[in-house]
């Protein structure tokens, strides 16, 4: 029975290590490009703690609700 839990642990530890390098060696997301970054002026508030925070520059599409204390913050109007 020890021999499997170690075997099992072994697997787990292997297969962790290989998604880490495979993470590590695909590096960072390419850069946006600056012909699709746009100015807005969208105010965010966080709902537990009261921060505010005005979004000013963002890329063309939908802008995704920043987060803090682990929630997304709401659009202020
Ligand atoms: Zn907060």
């Amino acid at each position: 029975m020890t021999i499997v839990i170690a075997l099992l642990l072994g697997i787990l530890f292997l297969a962790f290590t290989v998604w880490s390098i495979r993470f590590i060696a695909s590096g960072p997301p390419p850069e946006p490009s600056l012909d699709t970054v746009h100015s807005v002026d969208v105010p965010y508030l966080c709902t537990v703690c009261g921060l505010s925070l005005t979004v000013t520059e963002a890329q063309d599409g939908e802008i995704t609700a920043p987060r803090h204390c682990r929630e997304d913050m709401v659009r202020a109007i």
